[in-house]
This record gives C-alpha cells, structure tokens and sequence, in this order.
C-alpha cells in the first residue's frame, strides 16, 4: 500500500475537529504525516512559535528534539520526551494496517508547573527578553501526564479510524479507479479487438467471395474435366493405390454397361469382365503384378490386349493401357472389338469355306453360319431357311438354337407379302426388319402366337441370293427383346447371308456334278457305275439287316429294228421314253439305271421275290401296251425282256445277283422275249413267268 495520510482524511473535517479537541482541552496539537509534513496544527504556544521557533540555536534544538521524537516513533509506540528547549513533546503513531501513516503530537505542554528559574536561565542564555519569554511560559498549559496520554490516545484512536474509514474509501475510490481503467482499457481492448475483428471479417467476406469463385473455377474446369472425359472416345477410368475405383467416364458405361460402384475394386472388376480361370491366371494376374511394381518404378507397362465380357454378357476386345498419376492409376480401354470382331468373322468365314471345301453336308455348314453369328452376338438366335425348288416354300435350313416346336411350323411355309419376316423377305426379294413381332402386320396367327411363346420379339430376315440373283433362302436373327439392328448388325447379317449364298450355291454345284457324275446323259437315269455303287451298297444293308432286296435286269427287244427303221435319234427318244414309263411303275426308293445300249437294271429293295416278279410283270406290260406316237411315223410298240433275281444269303455282292438277272434275262429272251423269267441260286434257270412258261 503506497498511500499518504492525506488521501484518506479530509483535513479540513480534521482541522476542525482539532479545534473543537483544543476548545475543549486547550493542548495544543498537531497532525505529521511520515514525511514530516505538518498537516494541521492548532494551539501552538507563543514560547514556540515567538521564542524557540525565532532563534537559531533553540529552532535547532527543536528540530532535533523533533527528529528524537520520530526515531522514537518508530518503534510503534506512544513516546513522550522532554524537548531540549525545556518542553514535553509528545505523539501517538497513527498506523493503518501496519503502517505508519502519520502521528499526532503534542508539545508545547508541562506535565507539571513550569521551573521558572531553568527558563530565566535559557532567557538569558539564548537572549531573549525574560519577561515575556517567562509571561509565556507561564501560559504553557500544565496537563498531567495520564490524562494527556488518555487525550491523546482518543485522538490517535478518532484520527485512525478516519483514516480506516478514508482507507475504505480510498480503497473504493482505487478499485474504482482500476474497475475504470479496466473498464478503460477492456473498453480499448474490445474496441480494438472488434476492429480486428470487423477487419478480419472482411478478410473472411473477401475469402469466402474468393473461395467461392475458385470454387465455382474448380467446378468449372473439373465439368469441363468431366464433359472432356466424357467425351472421351475411350473408356477411361481411375483407381487409388488400395484398388478402389474412384471413376469411370461415360464411355467405360457405355463400352461395359457398368456404372461406378458396381464393381468397386480393380479385383472385382477383373474377377467379373474376365472370368476365365485360365485367363486370370496367365494373363491378368502377372499383368496387374506389373503395373503394380511400375508404381514404385516408374517403368512403363505393355498395354493389355484382352476379352471383356460385359454387363450384358456379350464380348469385346480391349486394348488397356495404364499409368500412374501420383497414386491414382488411370487406364484407357481402347475398344478393338470391331477390328477382332473382323478377324473373327474372317476366321469363322474361312472354317465354313474349310467346311464346304471339305464336302461337310450342308446342314452342318448352314449351322456353323449360324453359330458364327451367334457366338458374335450372344443375345440372338439365328436361322437359315430354304428355297424349295418350286420358289414358292421355305424349308428349314438350319436353326439350332431355335425351339423345335417354332421350327416345325415353318418348315414349309409358303412365302408371300406378309409371311414374317422370312416369308417375306424370300417373296418380296429384299431384307425385311421387324423390330416388334408382337404388332407387326407382317406377323400374324399362329406364326405370331408360336413366336411369342418362344420368347421371340423382332425377327431381322435376309434374302440369300444366288450369283445369277435367284432367292435360295433367308438368313434371319431373331432376337428375345424388340429391337432393330444397328449398322454394325445389317453388315454382320449381310455378312452370314453372303456365306450362306456361296455354302448353297457350292451345294447346289456339288449337286449337279454329282447328278452329272451319276447320271446317265440320254435319259437322265442313274448310270451303270453309279448303279452298281448304289446296289453294292444296298446288297450290303439288306444282308447286314438281313432284307428282301431284289434285282432286274432289262433288255429292249429288237431295238436295232427301231434304230433301223426311225433313225438312231429316234432311237435316242425312245429311249428315253421308255425311261419315264418304268419311272412312272416305281417307287421312288427303287432305283432304275441304264447299264448300257438298250440294257436297263432296277434295284428294288425290301422287295421280295414275288412282289419283284409283280413288278416287272407290271413294267412288261405297260411297256408292250405303249404305244409309242413319232411324228410322220405310224404308232408303234416296243418289248421288254427282264430277268429277275432275289437276294440269297449267300450273296456277298452285286456281282452274283447281277449274273443270275443276267441269266434270266438271256433266258428269256431265249424263250421268246417280251416276258419275265426269274432266277434263285437254288432255282436257277427254273423260268417262273407269268407270261408264256418259257423255261
Ligand atoms: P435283241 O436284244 O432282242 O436280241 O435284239 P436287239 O436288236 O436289241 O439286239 P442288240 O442288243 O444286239 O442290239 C442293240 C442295239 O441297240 C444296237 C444299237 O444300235 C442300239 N443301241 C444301243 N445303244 C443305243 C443308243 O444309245 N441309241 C440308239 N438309238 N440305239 C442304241
Ligand atoms: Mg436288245
Ligand atoms: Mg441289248
């Protein structure tokens, strides 16, 4: 506490009750603070004041007696001494909280009568006129000594408890001067503070408009990012270091039918599109080992050349390249399916021309066309139907993976202007597409109904055409879902329709060589190598299976009369007339061939003896009952011999058969021609005609 007296009394109050303390008791009193400073007096005696204070010698002494008397003060306590001019001086210290703030002293008193005779001395001693000096001394008022100490402590105890009372005060008056200058400088720090705030506020506003803007640049430019990856004509897609995939561009969903999160990580994703055991373990996994170690490397990675089934089960060809950007992996998948997708095609195109090279049945190469197209678009179905050779009728070529019930009713139908797609597309020449089945009109009745029950909703149909540009059929994709056929499926079924045209027409051509190979040139009937071919072969089933198989053999009669009399050309016609009239007695699993001249042979199989002797009784005579009408010649008729023989069991071969009808042949012609004989192994000769019974 650094405080004076006189800021915690008001030393005018004091001052006056000073004066009301003298009135009354008439000592003479003052007020000292701890500087020395006399704050009031009252009283102070003209011994004092006139006398000791005006002398040099006796002002000293009391200077001196006064510094006594505060040394003594010191100690705490109430002292009181004799002045060295002769006088009592006495003081109280006025301590507040243990300090000495001031003291009240007293002097200028006698306890007790003055000793006259010691102040005459001091008169003479200093110079002083005596009798005033002692006049005044005489007034110096005598006060016992407890009762001035009792005064005085009264006054010291009234002038500390001013002070308390002026200590509370100026310790109010303190606090609220700090409270001020707290509230001052609180008032300065707030106010600085808001002014730094308002400051930093509008750094903030200027931030957040700024921030804003490089927001609205950074959405700007990652949508430009977005509409650029977008727009991307690969597939591009981002993983982080851990393998989860963080991106992929609108191309990667459309190439694969996969949106972000349907396949989190690199893992799944390779797991899903490449499902193949093999693949996985020879291709992939050191691939992806690779471009694993290229993130530490640096090095760059081979790009990787794979099959990518996609969402919707179907196969494309990616070329999958990678590189690490910090720790995101970007990969662009370059889609190469429509090059594989040639190559493959190419590939299948050359095994059908492998096939139809090789002389495979055309069945089996209208099927591999269809599974071509199949295996190239997983979702469809295909088929192949036929021109039958009236052009008026579609017959199933091949439709493997169509349900059977659906194959069995277009088998044979009647192709016309509203006929499905195929029945029309054969009549009407040109590619039919019907996307929905279900409405339209080209579909109708039971076609529409059996097509619907077989989960079959658009039918594309491409006429196959000849080179000389005659219809052989229709090739069509079927598909589970309505639809129409891109660009990329118009070639694809343009392409399957071409190869089903040369697999046809390489048919057709086999056919005719075959016919021409096997044919007999004048009358169109199987000639004598492939007669014997086909009855070696027969001879063989029917023993195998243990069958009548019987054989005739036919000779005209008298024929170089006809040469003779009507020309050899006429000769040629009436050869081949006579063809068409056995044609016309048989079945068509017999078979008729000219083995030479005028020599014909039949092979009936299942045929037992008896109903082989009936049938070449019934060729004898409509043969001998045709008359046979040339131009500018008069009608007239020609005669068979035949001779029959039926299979025996010990018959290795046509050979023996064919020696046997040889004989009755020559038998009956012997006999009489015009008429049949028959020969066994064990009848042989034995004539069984039913004509005349030549033997
Ligand atoms: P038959 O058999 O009754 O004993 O008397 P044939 O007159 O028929 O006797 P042969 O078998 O000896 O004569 C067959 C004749 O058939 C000889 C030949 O002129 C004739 N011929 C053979 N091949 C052809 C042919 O391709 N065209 C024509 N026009 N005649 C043929
Ligand atoms: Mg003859
Ligand atoms: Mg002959």
């Amino acid at each position: 506490m650094s405080v004076r007296f006189a800021d915690l009394v008001d030393l005018e109050d004091l001052q006056k009750m000073m004066l009301s303390l003298y009135n009354i008791t008439g000592i003479p009193h003052g007020l000292v603070d701890n500087g020395n400073t006399v704050l009031c007096e009252i009283g102070w005696q003209e011994a004092c004041r006139v006398f000791h204070r005006g002398d040099a010698v006796a002002a000293a002494r009391c200077k001196a007696s006064n510094l006594e008397l505060n040394r003594l003060l010191q100690a705490g306590n109430s002292v009181g001494h004799c002045c060295l001019n002769g006088l009592m001086d006495f003081a109280v210290p006025i301590v507040v909280e243990g300090q000495h703030l001031a003291s009240i002293v007293v002097g200028q008193v006698l306890n007790e009568p003055p000793n006259l005779e010691f102040f005459r001395q001091q008169a003479r001693a200093l110079g002083f006129e005596e009798e005033p000096y002692l006049a005044a001394i005489q007034k110096i008022p005598v006060i016992p000594r407890p009762q001035l100490e009792s005064i005085m402590t009264l006054y010291a105890n009234a002038a500390r408890m001013l002070a308390d009372k002026g200590l509370a005060l100026w310790r109010l008056k303190q606090a609220e001067q700090q409270l001020a200058q707290a509230n001052a400088r609180l008032k300065q720090q707030v106010e600085a503070q808001t002014h730094e705030l308002a400051e930093k506020n509008q750094r903030l506003q200027a931030d957040i408009v700024l921030c804003g803007r490089i927001e609205s640049e950074l959405r700007h430019q990652q949508d430009k990012l977005q509409a650029l990856l977008d727009a991307s004509p690969v597939g591009v897609s981002w993983s982080s270091l851990d393998g989860q995939i963080e991106y992929v561009n609108r191309k990667f969903t459309e190439l694969f039918g996969y949106r972000l999160g349907e396949l989190p990580t690199v893992k799944d994703w390779y797991r899903q599109v490449c499902p193949d055991p093999q693949v996985q373990q020879n291709l992939i996994k050191p691939w992806v080992i690779q471009v694993g170690a290229a993130h530490k490397s640096g090095e760059s990675v081979p790009p990787l050349d794979t099959l990518v089934t996609c969402k919707d089960g179907s196969q494309r060809r990616m070329l999958i390249t990678t590189s690490w950007v910090g720790d995101r992996l970007l990969a662009n998948f370059s889609d190469i399916t429509p090059r594989w997708q040639v190559e493959q095609r190419e590939k299948r195109r050359e095994q059908t021309l492998e096939l139809i090279a090789k002389g495979y049945p055309l069945s089996r190469v209208l099927e591999s066309i269809v599974q071509g197209v199949e295996i190239e678009s997983p979702s469809s179905r295909c088929s192949i139907l036929l021109l039958d050779k009236d052009g008026q009728h579609l017959t199933l070529g091949a439709a493997p993976n169509l349900p059977e019930a659906y194959n069995q009713i277009v088998d044979g139908v009647a192709i016309g202007p509203q006929v499905g797609s195929c029945g029309t597309a054969a009549y009407l020449r040109q590619r039919v597409v019907v996307a929905d089945i279900a409405h339209d009109p080209l579909w109708g009745g039971r076609f529409r109904r059996m097509a619907l029950d077989s989960g079959l909703r658009a039918c594309w149909s491409e006429p196959i055409f000849s080179s000389d540009g005659q219809v052989l059929g229709t090739f069509a994709i079927y598909h589970s879902q309505t639809c129409a056929p891109t660009a990329e499926d118009i070639i694809q079924i343009g392409h399957a329709a071409n190869l089903a045209s040369i697999a046809l027409e390489h048919d057709l051509a086999r056919r005719r060589l075959e016919y021409q190979a096997h044919m007999d040139f004048l009358t169109g009937v199987a000639n004598r190598r492939y007669f014997v071919q086909t009855a070696e072969a027969e001879v063989a089933r029917s023993q195998r299976y243990a069958r009548p198989l019987s054989l005739l053999m036919l000779d005209v009669d008298f024929f170089k009369q006809v040469n003779d009399r009507y020309g050899h050309k006429a000769g040629d016609w009436v050869l081949q007339h006579l063809t068409q009239l056995l044609q016309q007695g048989l079945r068509s699993a017999d078979l008729l061939g000219r083995l030479g001249g005028e020599e014909f042979a039949i092979l009936l199989p299942e045929t037992a003896e008896m109903q082989a002797i009936e049938v070449a009784e019934r060729l004898r005579r409509a043969v001998s009952e045709d008359l046979i009408h040339l131009e500018g010649v008069e009608r007239f008729s020609i005669s068979l011999s035949i001779g029959v023989t039926t299979l025996v069991e010990g018959d290795q071969g046509l050979d023996e058969p064919l020696r046997r009808a040889d004989k009755a042949l020559y038998t009956a012609k012997r006999t009489g021609r015009n008429k049949v004989c028959v020969s066994t192994q064990t009848q042989e000769n034995r004539v069984k005609a039913p004509c005349a019974g030549d033997v």
